[in-house]
């Protein structure tokens, strides 16, 4: 393709994608395709000649669209929001169009310093204090994964320059709570801790993990002999948007010289909100912290941003220095690449700096500010319902309730709760993922996506009450 085709078609793809979404809300959330439906519609060998865009534009318009769920949907309540503001999909698009790679900062050296601004700015804005350093990385379980790693070393005095984790006497132990997100424990695997090493410490009735839940398990650890390694604390788990003490687990990780990281993946937005910072009321005892952008605030998929306090355990577990990579400048700046575990990094600052100048944190704010006033307005609407109850408690945007008619208990209280939440999908009028809370069926309603005002909110209400009241 010459620059003057790229001109002309992506006019076009700018005015589809606008387009889509002027006009998204009229689509139904969920796709409705069948499993192998799309596969089945696409040749199964890659064309031999060349095909026109127009013939891609096409098939993008017939195949591809109706098999996506529409996550920019104003009536899409599912998971968490992930919210791509159109300012940052520019910037994307410019980190692509540029196609430059951050291999260190000579390769690129805009590219490395944009990423130091826009993460400093990023730790300003949430009112983090300046003994944090900050790197984009791809999502939060790769900066968990990161942190569980770095935890690993400083326990072992860097056993990976010797005999590494298999040449360890005892075994090293991860905390988390029974809540935390499951890349947590996909994190301690792949890290080397083990599944017997990893323990789900109690939580309360807010299912906020219990510190003298946690300082016991360390106490029953160090009389087996084993090492207690790191704590994971949450703020904004994923079923419910609870928040770990993190306060408490910071002076029990110090106590006992352990890592601390804490996972507000999807919380981490609503720090821009000083309202909000009790939440983690703690964390600058933290070693360690993720939050994703790419959630909730609106930077497009995928941005995560993580923060450490010392960077050089960071580097000294990360870095690879082969001679094709060293160069003059590396005493005067920073190589990302010691900062996690790709080489190749793309120019994720972009679509940050496009998002936080073109909205400005006072137009983040806003936004957030509708979303939380709008799950106020929803809980309580449920709460006041007879036979609805609301089954957690909401510090942000995520409500978890159920619809309990008399009469009705375990599985097939179970099995109501999925056929109502089933219905609502299928009907394309919302989406709303069901999980399990206390072992028992309940429905996430995660209110936050760009374009969802009150009257989104009142209509998914008015449609839940109509199916899960319909039939009992
Ligand atoms: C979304 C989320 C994750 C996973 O995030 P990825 O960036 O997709 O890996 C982890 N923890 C919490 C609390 C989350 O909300």
């Amino acid at each position: 393709m010459t620059p003057e085709e790229f001109r002309r078609y992506g006019h076009r793809i700018i005015d589809y994608i606008a387009d889509y979404r002027a006009g998204v809300a009229a689509r139904p959330v969920m796709a409705r395709t069948a499993p192998g439906e799309v596969r089945a519609a696409l040749p199964a060998d890659p064309p031999v000649e060349a095909e026109s865009v127009d013939a891609i534009l096409a098939d993008l318009d017939r195949i591809i669209l109706p098999g996506l769920s529409h996550w920019q949907h104003p009536n899409f309540f599912g998971y968490f929001p992930s919210n791509g503001e159109l300012a940052s999909v520019l910037g994307d698009y410019v980190s692509t169009g540029l196609g430059v790679l951050g291999l260190n900062w000579q390769a690129s050296p805009a590219l490395t310093e944009l990423e130091e601004v826009v993460t400093d700015w990023m730790r300003r804005a949430t009112g983090l204090s300046d003994a944090w350093s900050g790197v984009i990385q791809d999502t939060a379980s790769t900066c968990t994964l990161v942190s569980l790693l770095c935890a690993r070393e400083r326990a072992t005095g860097y056993s990976l320059a010797r005999g590494g984790l298999q040449a360890e006497a005892a075994p090293l132990v991860v905390y988390t709570s029974a809540h935390s997100h499951s890349s947590v424990d996909k994190a301690a695997l792949l890290a080397g801790f083990g599944r017997e090493n990893v323990r789900h410490v109690a939580n309360d009735e807010n299912y906020a993990l219990r510190p003298e839940a946690l300082e016991a398990a360390i106490a029953a650890d160090l009389a087996a002999g084993r090492k207690p390694c790191a704590i994971v604390g949450t703020t904004g788990t994923t079923a419910t948007t609870a928040l770990d003490p993190i306060a408490a687990m910071a002076r029990i990780a110090r106590e006992h010289g352990l890592w601390l990281h804490v996972d507000a993946a999807m919380a981490g937005s609503a720090m821009i909100l000083p309202e909000c910072r009790w939440m983690w009321d703690g964390i600058e005892g933290a070693d360690s912290l993720v939050l994703n952008p790419h959630k909730w605030l609106g930077v497009a998929f995928d941005c995560s941003l993580y923060y450490v306090r010392d960077p050089e355990t960071l580097i000294r577990v990360m870095s690879t220095s082969p001679s094709y990579l060293r160069t003059a400048a590396d005493e005067k700046v920073k190589n990302l690449r010691d900062w996690g575990l790709p080489l190749g990094r793309r120019m994720r600052a972009l679509k940050v700096w496009f998002l936080l100048r073109e909205r400005g944190i006072a137009g983040l704010q806003q936004r957030l500010r509708r979303d939380l006033a709008n799950a106020q307005w929803f809980a309580d609407a449920v709460r006041r319902a007879p036979g609805w109850r609301v089954l957690a408690p909401v510090p942000l945007q995520t409500i978890c309730l159920r619809y309990e008619p008399a009469g009705v208990a375990g599985e097939e209280l179970d099995r109501h709760t999925q056929n109502w939440a089933d219905r609502v999908n299928r009907s394309g009028a919302a989406y709303l993922t069901p999980a399990i809370l206390d072992g028992r069926w309940m429905v996430r309603v995660s209110i936050g996506s760009l374009l969802t005002g009150r009257e989104h909110v009142e209509a998914l209400w008015t449609i839940m009450r109509q199916e899960a009241e319909r039939v009992v």
